[in-house]
């Protein structure tokens, strides 16, 4: 069984539309996909629609999260969501205000381009993100179209570096209630890639300790952007705390390099994921 639980449509910022998605899924030769666009659930429907025959879809959602510590100490991360209740209300309007806040964050993160001569129009980068949740790479996509950088990643390097000076942050949930909301909605929740270092400041081991007390189920160990010696460690981690150890390409179509599939979840892992209380099953192909 191949196993991927994290993936990216035109519903927030990859590249496939959700049909394209399951269709590379099933190419990739991949059994079990996960649809988990930024902050929205509104993939679903037409991935679950255009379904192959012998694929798995798990419907998901990546939400915007912060870690709140002392002092005023502050750390972004990203939380997924599986198989909960798409019209569960609290969180229903949380995805509501976490993508309304990225549409004034992406035209605020293009002003601050602008204002120092760089030809970008935020007109162009919502038309590119369409419906979907808008994000950087959608920036990128523009600046890379403006020939101001040669790729998406060499955006992403430079300018629209959380480092950078045009940076502004986007909207989040505190880590705490997001992990009661989605247990709330009966759904899964893992930490999506908590040692992504080169993204920003990542959580102290003790952090991770923290959420699994407040309900966490998962967490990714086998992601694009961990190290291996922070894969063996995350596999430590998972181990002491009771999480299903996950891994997951983090898929974003043309917006990244990273193939399907290219870390997966082992089925006991995914056994594990399923055997807890959840609103809805993955969803097969209707015969
Ligand atoms: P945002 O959600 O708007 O803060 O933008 C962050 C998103 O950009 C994340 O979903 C990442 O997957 C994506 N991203 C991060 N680094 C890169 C990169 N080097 N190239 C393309 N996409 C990236
Ligand atoms: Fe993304
Ligand atoms: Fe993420
Ligand atoms: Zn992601």
């Amino acid at each position: 069984m191949r196993i991927d639980l994290h993936t990216h449509s035109t519903a927030s910022d990859g590249t496939d539309t959700p049909t394209e998605l399951v269709r590379q899924a099933n190419a990739a030769g991949l059994d079990v996909v996960a649809l988990t666009d930024h902050d929205t659930a509104a993939g679903w429907a037409e991935a679950a629609a255009a379904l192959p025959a012998d694929l798995a879809l798990v419907t998901g959602t990546e939400f915007s999260c912060a870690w709140f510590g002392a002092n005023g100490a502050r750390i972004g991360l990203h939380l997924l969501g599986y198989l909960y209740d798409p019209d569960n209300a609290e969180l229903q309007s949380e995805r509501h205000r976490l993508r309304e806040s990225r549409r004034g964050r992406g035209q605020a993160i293009v002003n601050n381009l602008r204002v120092d001569g760089i030809p970008i129009r935020w007109e162009r980068v919502s038309e590119l993100a369409g419906d979907g949740t808008v994000g950087r790479p959608h920036i990128g996509q523009a600046l890379v179209e403006a020939g101001v950088v040669g790729s998406v990643d060499e955006a992403f390097a430079n300018l629209l570096s959380s480092r950078s000076k045009y940076y502004v942050r986007k909207a989040d949930m505190d880590v705490f209630v997001a992990l009661r909301l989605i247990n709330a909605a009966r759904g899964v929740t893992a930490f999506a890639h908590p040692l992504a270092r080169r993204r920003g400041t990542v959580v102290a081991d003790e952090v991770i300790a923290e959420m699994a007390a407040a309900g966490l189920d998962g967490i990714e160990v086998d992601h694009p952007d961990h190290s291996l010696a922070d894969r063996a460690h995350l596999s430590g981690v998972a181990a002491d705390l009771g999480l299903i150890p996950l891994g997951s390409s983090d898929y974003h179509g043309r917006n990244k390099a990273v193939r399907l599939g290219a870390c997966t979840t082992s089925p006991e892992a995914y056994a594990a994921l399923l055997a807890r209380n959840t609103a809805s099953s993955p969803i097969v192909f209707a015969t």
